[in-house]
């Protein structure tokens, strides 16, 4: 029989008896009749057996909010007609007060609500693994090790957000939420969220995506949730669009405009974003927060920390909570940004003021932009195509906490097929970029001779994106020379805003 310290008793009251893990994990303790039952990860389990120090791991009770410990603090949003710092009612035709709030906090720390801890015990904490497998194909000393979040119902991180976005809304009587999606991780997150809530969900997604991507459309719906191809017909944002272009092919930009557009008539609707608002970077750092005590447990303390970037939230979840452990002087990680080199926004992007939208509805953040009516060229097939970039990770990087480099998507699936042959997981294409900048590091580390610890954002599986892998199998996949007269023009568009 397992000895006590490779799990621990859930403290919530659940009803729940279900216990995580059999296959994932495989750990006899599980086929006992102990109730609620959660494993530290899987490598833990193999060190646990010879060591019965191991601590148990719970699921964070609070969200950690990095702004609190900046001492520089972020510029406020703007709003898009007066260009003064935006008031909270300005935002609560799209937002639940609870949002709005957590959006301007300054609070260190936020309590995570009971029923949201609850739901996030489906399938938190997830799993730290050392791809030990990778580490072997790829002859380094490096120690890699991937935080999974694809054990979420949707398969990403996003879940993390969703659930809290969607019971803030329930808590204030909002019968529907609306959102834009792209390949459809946000939407389908959300959708999710929305079941479990009993809430009424509609979701503008991208054309190109919902034309090539059937499968994500299908779990939307299977949630309950109604799905619109955009730019549509419906609203007045997509139907210009339209006019212009009868065939766009969308973008997040667009399907943010007709979502906020559809929100701002309805006084019983609301909208939720799946990335680079404050709050939602909030929710994602229950990862970190679980990751650095998986860390601990494994003995080891990260030298680089490696995440995909397209809004920032994924990899403002695994790494804030490391950033301030880095402030406060006790590790020193650098933290590493990885975007596509067909949507560039840190590393070529403008750090200013613009629209988080292409019709300028929403509020102006100060960020990494290319410009807010840029469209990455279609044939991109690895995710993270918005224009800007989290406003907080923005800021965080011109503080000179994080760096960031974009590598072309034939490199991520390469690195993607040698994940899927040495560690089994095939990833979904966003994290494929953390993947591929994992590997020229690993492989630096071989030239050199170092043992670097390097931890890395491994957001979401790929099971519904094998058209991208048949693409690239198939060698049907191509690099894209990124058009700098194309951001040219849309840089051009940007407000100026002096403020
Ligand atoms: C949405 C998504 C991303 C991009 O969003 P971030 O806010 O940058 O995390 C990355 N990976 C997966 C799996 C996603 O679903």
């Amino acid at each position: 029989m397992a000895k006590q310290s490779f799990y621990y008793a859930d403290p919530l009251p659940l009803s729940r008896t279900q216990v995580k893990g059999e296959q994932l994990f495989g750990c006899s303790a599980l086929k006992t009749k102990t109730k609620h039952l959660r494993l530290l990860s899987n490598g833990c389990r193999a060190r646990a057996s010879w060591n019965a120090d191991v601590k148990p791991l719970e699921i964070p009770r609070q969200w950690y909010n990095l702004i609190a410990d900046l001492s520089v603090k972020p510029p406020p949003p703007l709003h898009p007609k007066t260009f003064e710092p935006i008031k909270p009612e300005d935002l609560s035709p799209l937002f639940p007060d609870a949002l709005i709030k957590q959006e301007a906090s300054n609070d260190r720390f936020i309590d995570i609500p009971y029923e949201v801890l609850d739901i996030y015990g489906l399938w938190r904490p997830t799993p730290l693994i050392r791809a030990k497998r990778l580490e072997k194909l790829l002859d380094t000393p490096a120690r890699i090790y991937y935080k999974y979040e694809g054990v979420s119902p949707a398969g990403s991180h996003k879940p993390n957000t969703a659930v809290p976005q969607v019971y803030y809304n329930a808590q204030q009587g909002v019968k529907k939420i609306v959102t834009e999606t792209g390949a459809g991780q946000w939407g389908s997150s959300l959708a999710f969220a929305c079941s479990l809530f009993g809430l009424g969900c509609e979701v503008w997604q991208v054309r190109a995506s919902f034309d090539q991507k059937p499968y994500r459309r299908l779990m939307m719906e299977t949630w309950g949730a109604k799905v619109h191809p955009s730019p549509s017909s419906i609203t007045e944002a997509g139907r210009n669009i339209l006019q212009m272009d009868p065939s766009s092919p969308g973008s997040l930009g667009i399907a943010i405009s007709e979502a906020v557009e559809v929100a701002a008539m309805n006084a019983d609707t609301k909208y939720c974003l799946g990335s680079v608002l404050n709050h939602v970077l909030l929710h994602q750092t229950v990862i970190g927060e679980e990751c650095l005590k998986q860390m601990e447990a494994f003995g080891e303390t990260p030298d680089i920390i490696i995440g995909c970037a397209g809004g920032g939230s994924n990899l403002a979840g695994l790494s804030f909570p490391f950033i301030r452990e880095k402030l406060s002087g006790k590790i020193n990680p650098v933290i590493r940004a990885v975007e596509p080199a067909a949507c560039p926004s840190l590393t070529k992007g403008v750090y200013t003021y613009d629209y988080g939208d292409t019709a300028g509805m929403t509020p102006l953040m100060k960020m990494h932009t290319l410009g807010h009516d840029f469209i990455p060229d279609p044939i991109h097939a690895g995710g993270l195509r918005y224009h800007g970039m989290a406003p907080l990770l923005s800021h965080v990087y011109e503080l000179g906490h994080m760096e960031a480099i974009s590598i072309p998507q034939t490199e991520c699936f390469q690195g993607a097929i040698q994940f899927a042959r040495s560690e089994g997981l095939i990833p979904a294409p966003e994290p494929t970029h953390a993947i591929a900048a994992t590997i020229r590091e690993a492989l630096r580390c071989r030239e050199t001779g170092e043992a670097k610890v390097i931890l890395m954002a491994m957001c979401g599986h790929g099971h519904f994106d094998l058209t991208a892998y048949e693409k690239y199998l198939q060698g049907n996949m191509v690099d894209l020379s990124f058009e700098e007269e194309n951001i040219k023009e849309s840089l051009a568009k940007i407000p100026q805003v002096i403020y």
